[in-house]
């Protein structure tokens, strides 16, 4: 990019970035007020120096000695309160800013499709809202304090030098563009070295979650050495891209103070001889001197501004980028409201990737309200994926899939989702109550009566009974506490409770114990034909009652037909079927 599309998008990152500070608009103007206020006591500090010694001591005036200190204290209060107030002011609006980019970030999150958290690490994500999120605070608190305090600092102090003596003043000035180039040069690196350093968070957080996640798969298979050196790897990283960027940074430092030193001896030299030759007073030369070493301070965090400057903008990028990305496809607004479960499915095909083969390959399947179809086939025939595609998970690309006729792509997403009730393979449960994890999202204000009759249904009620508070037990991050049986119970009631049309059970029993399995065969039985059931197992008993067994092979399908029907076939089922008896 060229320099000044570069500026240009810098431009529009600072102000996005404004649009956030906008609502709290009058507490920021009371803090940059404060600032100002404070900045305005700079010259003051320095132009006391004059009558403390022209006056006071070489005037030997008593007034005047009693005069300068209380106006010093009095200047330091003002200073003091100034500080005070700026500082609480800019750090209340920096945390509701941090606040409201959180909440923002966290609203367009949940719109994201399936694809985009396939192709990226939770700590990565995880990382642009804890760490990338606070460097803007940081960067910007500290950006616009330097850039208001002492940038007015400077110009109070220079113009106070200005008044003193403009030629020494003038003198004083000429280091001003050697350090500008100096910084800029400095300014290009920065912030990619930021960017770097951020990712690189995004990497440690996703190593220590993997870690957390998987400690004793770690302990058991001897992996600590691995992950310590993956950590360290990682660490490593983060701290060689603060390095660069630190580095970068302080090469600033040095070689503006000596631009600043070498034009400070040539002032003294010069006000040295003014003052020897009466030109000057010694109180001048002291303000004048103690203006331009109060100078140097706020210089020098000026200098250093662009440091703050590149971080929060690296950080900015990072956090709109996450905002401006595409959520998912939502169909025309078409409410659908309770369908009766019909579904259609035309000549479907799906890929993930474009290069790789079809994953769902021609499929016709036509679903009746109120029949239970069992998908059966190997791992990896494209099962789970046909489960996906009815919520639109995915978009399919080629062939349609109707619900009561109509085609999912003109429903809206919540319309679509409200008829489909599903046990995926992976469970989730939230660390909250068996209550709340059964009665979740729009079925979280259900009553006891439906939550424990869904949990009955789910075969789950009398070990939930069981448990020290019953339906209000704790469960812990994941439902630790549960067995694998146990957690897939409450995911069954969870998906009773929603009573949609459509339920779909993806190896939603294969926890089970065979008892257990065949109670919540028979309740499944109850609801046989209220629901239409799409139910994918391995297990005998859950298939063969079955109206109609669908065998996939390789995203195609390629028997159908009734459990007896299809073992009078003598194909792919026959064989499934004699392999799972004998297992
Ligand atoms: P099944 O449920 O029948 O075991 P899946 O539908 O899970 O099979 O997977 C079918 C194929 O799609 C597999 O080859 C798998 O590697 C691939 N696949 C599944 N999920 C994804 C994904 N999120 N991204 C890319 N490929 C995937
Ligand atoms: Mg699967």
């Amino acid at each position: 990019m060229n320099q000044t599309g570069k500026r240009n998008t810098d431009l529009r990152l600072y102000l996005r970035l404004l649009g956030y500070v906008a609502p709290y608009w009058r507490v920021f103007a009371l803090s940059v007020v404060a600032m100002v206020v404070f900045a305005a006591t700079n010259p003051g500090v320095s132009a006391l120096q004059k009558p403390l010694f022209d006056h006071a001591l070489i005037g030997k005036d008593h007034t005047m000695l009693m005069i300068v200190p209380v106006l010093f204290v009095g200047l330091f209060a003002v200073r003091g309160l100034a500080s005070y107030v700026s500082g609480v002011a800019l750090h209340s609006v920096a945390n509701k800013v941090i606040m409201d980019l959180r909440e923002a970030m966290f609203a367009r999150l949940l719109t994201f499709p399936s694809r985009y958290y396939d192709n990226h690490t939770t700590g990565g994500l995880i990382s642009k809202f804890t760490y990338d999120v606070t460097q803007i605070r940081e960067a910007a608190t500290n950006a616009l304090t330097v850039l208001v305090k002492d940038s007015l600092g400077v110009l109070g102090l220079l113009g106070l030098m200005l008044y003193l003596d403009w030629k020494m003043t003038l003198m004083a000035v000429v280091g001003g563009p050697f350090i500008i180039l100096v910084v800029a040069a400095a300014r290009r690196r920065l912030r990619a070295r930021s960017r770097q350093a951020q990712a690189a968070m995004g990497d440690i957080n996703q190593v220590l979650r993997e870690v957390i996640a998987g400690q004793r798969m770690v302990k058991l298979y001897d992996g600590a050495a691995q992950e310590t050196a993956r950590f360290h790897r990682v660490a490593n990283d983060n701290r060689r891209y603060n390095m660069k960027f630190a580095m970068a940074a302080v090469v600033t430092g040095p070689a503006v103070q000596l631009i600043a030193a070498v034009t400070m001896a040539l002032i003294i030299y010069y006000a040295a001889t003014q003052v020897q030759s009466g030109g000057l007073t010694v109180g001048d030369f002291a303000a004048f001197f103690s203006a331009m070493l109060l100078v140097l301070g706020p210089l020098k965090r000026l200098v250093g501004i662009n440091e703050h400057v590149q971080k929060g903008l690296a950080a900015c990028e990072s956090i709109f980028g996450l905002m401006d990305e595409a959520g998912e496809p939502d169909g025309a607004a078409t409410d659908i409201g309770r369908v009766r479960g019909e579904v259609e499915i035309t000549d479907l095909s799906f890929r993930y990737h474009d290069q790789q083969p079809p994953v769902l390959d021609g499929i016709h399947i036509h679903i009746q309200p109120g029949e239970t179809v069992a998908l059966v086939g190997a791992s990896g025939s494209g099962k789970t994926t046909l489960a996906h595609l009815l919520p639109r998970f995915y978009e399919h690309a080629q062939g349609t899939v109707t619900i009561d006729g109509r085609d999912i792509r003109d429903l809206s997403l919540a319309s679509l989702r409200a008829n489909i009730a599903m046990v995926s393979q992976d469970i989730v449960l939230f660390n909250n109550t068996v209550r709340a994890n059964i009665a979740y999202g729009g079925s979280r204000d259900a009553d006891e009566a439906a939550i424990t009759a869904a949990a009955e249904a789910a075969h789950a009620m009398d070990f939930i009974r069981a448990l020290p508070a019953g339906l209000d037990t704790v469960l812990g991050e994941g439902g630790v506490q549960l067995s694998g049986g146990q957690r897939q119970r409450i995911a069954l009631a969870r998906a009773l409770l929603k009573q949609a049309p459509i339920l779909i059970l993806d190896e939603a029993t294969s926890a089970l114990d065979p008892e257990s399995e065949r109670q919540i065969q028979l309740a499944l039985e109850e609801l046989r034909h209220r629901h239409t059931c799409i139910i994918i197992a391995h297990r005998l008993s859950t298939i063969e009652s079955a109206d109609r067994i669908i065998v996939l092979e390789n995203g195609r399908v390629v028997e159908t037909g009734s459990h007896d029907e299809l073992l009078d076939n003598n194909g792919i089922y026959t064989r499934f079927h004699a392999g799972r008896r004998t297992a």
